[in-house]
């Protein structure tokens, strides 16, 4: 099973790093060995001293698919969640301005958070409000209707490349508002006002 990850999903959060928002999806992976074991807290990384929160709304894949076009990528996920894209952001920049790969920032373990599965058909997923409080004070609100890539369309870019499995997962990028975790911070993941998830970071 694979993570694949979309970066600078969200305009106003490429601004808030100052990237360019892009013209086709920012595309990169994590291995199945970042999933946070239920029950875990997040133990912040020694590598890092700012290691960020991602809140991305997350698509699990249940067919076996490659090349698929957008009008029929609905038929391809019937749940989905809220995670955390753990983000070691001083490493990531350092990558980045030498133009290496992420990962090291991005892919370590326990760096995706997930929360209960939710039926697709149960919510309007082109209209889903979600946000993360941090210590009980809302750090990240987006809402997917202000996705750049639609679920629909990131599936189609994504399987151009990769074939999709049953079970792989799409953390669809995050809205405005990441930030630094600390030790002690309680993290809770709210879809549509209520909390599906919490989250201790240590
Ligand atoms: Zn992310």
């Amino acid at each position: 099973m694979k993570i694949i990850c979309i970066g600078r999903n969200y305009a106003d959060h490429a601004r808030e790093l100052k990237n360019q928002v892009p013209s086709e999806p920012v595309i990169f992976m994590k291995p199945d060995s970042a999933i946070l074991p239920k029950g875990n807290a997040f133990f912040i990384p020694d590598f890092s001293q700012n290691l960020q929160h991602e809140l991305e709304i997350v698509i699990r894949i249940n067919r076996l698919g490659k090349h698929i076009e957008e009008k029929f990528a609905h038929r391809y996920y019937d749940e989905f969640t809220l995670g955390l894209d753990f983000t070691a952001r001083d490493l990531q920049s350092k990558l980045k301005e030498k133009g290496l790969p992420w990962e090291k920032a991005k892919a370590f373990d326990g760096s995706a958070f997930l929360g209960p599965w939710k039926k697709v058909k149960d919510f309007k997923l082109n209209n889903l409000e979600f946000s993360l409080s941090r210590n009980g004070e809302i750090v990240q609100a987006g809402n997917s209707q202000d996705m750049l890539f639609s679920v629909d369309k990131l599936i189609a870019e994504v399987s151009k490349y990769f074939t999709l499995k049953i079970g792989d997962l799409i953390f669809t990028g995050t809205p405005v508002g990441v930030g630094a975790v600390q030790p002690n911070d309680l993290l809770s993941l709210q879809l549509e006002g209520s909390t599906i998830a919490e989250l201790r970071v240590k």
